[in-house]
């Protein structure tokens, strides 16, 4: 589909109006000059988090996944995969058959605020008690079931089946879990129920899960992306780059993927120069503030936040509303994201309805200024994150320097819902890497099937590994 890019037309009567708007918006937008330099730093910070004795700390993890071969069509047989990243937790039983996926059977299960919030073992026995209810209501309980789980946080990995939580990110924010190694504190939790055959011999994050479903739809696939709740990506590197990948390479391995974590990139200040107020603001105001900054500008928990935080300014200054704000406006949380996936599509479709019901919806008064200012607002929110996002593809597709067109797997529920975020993200990656092909590619529920398609993987690496 031909989805135009453009910016929404401004028109504000009043030239003193439009000059104190531009002027209050103005640190959203970011010049090329300012992206290209934004891609350097990210380059660095990539070499600095994959060298072995850093002079000094990278906000990059690179966490390596252990993940050094992809789906070749030999997969085979019957996985168990979990899901935990988001509100909801996912089991999902996968059949393969010569690598094809011939069965697949989900549950999702509500993972309460309390359980999020509280401490790690009711957390992880609340998982178990679902693992149980779904293997009783699908007859699993006789067999011995390989288990892959997607974990998306960041880890610091000890093997494929060991995932050290580095911080928590996102919704969650559970004691004595951090520095803890979760598939440990699964085993445990299974264990303490002593009702459960299932073995866990695979954590990956969703960004992985995304690549190796990436992957299976297109063998030219080599960077997994995920713009949801949170963000982040991963991408194959050659395993010699791997500088700080000590021990258990898995013989002749050539390739492996690394998890870059970039949601946190500028965590160590690097970026510092592209913060505005807003940023601040909603930054302090998080579930985990100071951490996760690159994350905030750019993923589905945040950006209609900071839409809501540039009207309230615009507000203030009474350039917006005619200075009258209402209750939810003045809400943390009052102006959600879904918010603008609905009125970036009227500036896609030159229409003001959705933009109408999304105001009468937080209950404000307004006149045709006002509606062009807040589709601008959304726009310029967006268009920051596209570009946000395409720096760093750019420079990853720059680092892997393949000849041939790179595919890019996505998924997460921000790409999905907003109208053009991904013809954003294109037009900026080509407008950063003028030279490069690639291609992005949906693949969709990367962190379910990818999973089952992982523990497969690590079967076959295991069997090689012995061999
Ligand atoms: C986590 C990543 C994850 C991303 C998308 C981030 O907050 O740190 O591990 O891949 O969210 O779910
Ligand atoms: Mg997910």
């Amino acid at each position: 589909a031909n989805i135009p890019s453009e910016a929404p037309q401004l028109e504000i009567a009043d030239p003193k109006k439009a000059t104190q708007y531009q002027e209050c918006v103005k640190g959203l937008k970011l010049s090329k000059d300012t992206m290209l330099k934004i891609g350097k730093i990210f380059h660095d910070e990539m070499e600095l988090g994959l060298s072995l004795n850093p002079p000094k700390k990278s906000s990059l993890q690179m966490c390596n996944t252990y993940i050094t071969q992809l789906p070749d069509g030999t997969e085979e047989g019957e996985f168990l995969a979990l899901d935990l990243g988001g509100t909801n937790f996912r089991v999902i039983l996968l059949q393969l058959s010569k690598g094809q996926l011939v069965r697949e059977e989900v549950k999702h299960y509500h993972v309460p605020e309390a359980l999020r919030l509280g401490h790690g073992i009711p957390l992880f026995d609340y998982l178990a008690t679902c693992i149980h209810e779904f293997i009783t209501e699908h007859d699993l309980e006789k067999r011995r079931i390989p288990l892959g789980f997607t974990f998306s946080f960041p880890m610091d990995q000890r093997g494929l089946d060991s995932g050290v939580l580095v911080t928590w990110t996102k919704t969650f924010n559970c004691e004595g879990v951090v520095g803890e190694d979760a598939v440990k504190m699964l085993n445990d939790a299974i264990h303490r129920r002593g009702d459960l055959n299932v073995d866990v011999i695979a954590i990956l994050n969703d960004t992985t899960g995304t690549l190796i479903q990436g992957a299976y739809l297109d063998t030219a696939c080599g960077i997994g992306l995920i713009l949801g709740t949170g963000s982040n990506a991963c991408y194959i590197e050659k395993v010699e780059k791997v500088l700080r990948w000590d021990g258990g390479k898995a013989e002749g391995a050539e390739e492996v993927i690394v998890d870059i974590e970039s949601g946190a990139f500028g965590d160590t200040g690097v970026l510092d120069f592209i913060r505005t107020d807003f940023d601040r603001e909603l930054d302090r105001h998080s579930l985990l503030p100071e951490s996760f900054t690159f994350e905030k500008y750019i993923s589905g928990r945040y950006l209609g936040e900071l839409a809501r935080l540039v009207m309230v300014k615009l507000v203030k200054q009474r350039l917006l509303f005619a200075g009258v704000p209402s209750e939810k406006l003045l809400t943390p949380g009052g102006f959600t994201t879904r918010f603008i996936s609905l009125i970036e599509a009227d500036t896609i479709n030159h229409s003001t309805d959705n933009v109408r019901i999304v105001l009468d919806e937080i209950e404000v008064n307004f006149d045709a200024d006002d509606i062009n200012i807040v589709k601008d607002v959304c726009y310029l929110v967006t268009d920051r994150s596209a570009k946000l996002v395409a720096i760093t593809l750019a420079t990853i597709l720059d680092r892997m320097n393949k000849p041939d067109s790179v595919t890019i797997a996505v998924d997460g529920s921000l790409y999905k819902l907003h109208p053009r975020l991904s013809t954003l993200i294109g037009k900026y990656i080509q407008e950063f890497t003028p030279a490069r092909k690639f291609s992005l590619l949906l693949a969709e529920d990367g962190s379910g099937k990818g999973a089952g398609l992982t523990a497969a993987l690590a079967i076959k690496m295991k069997n090689n590994a012995q061999q």
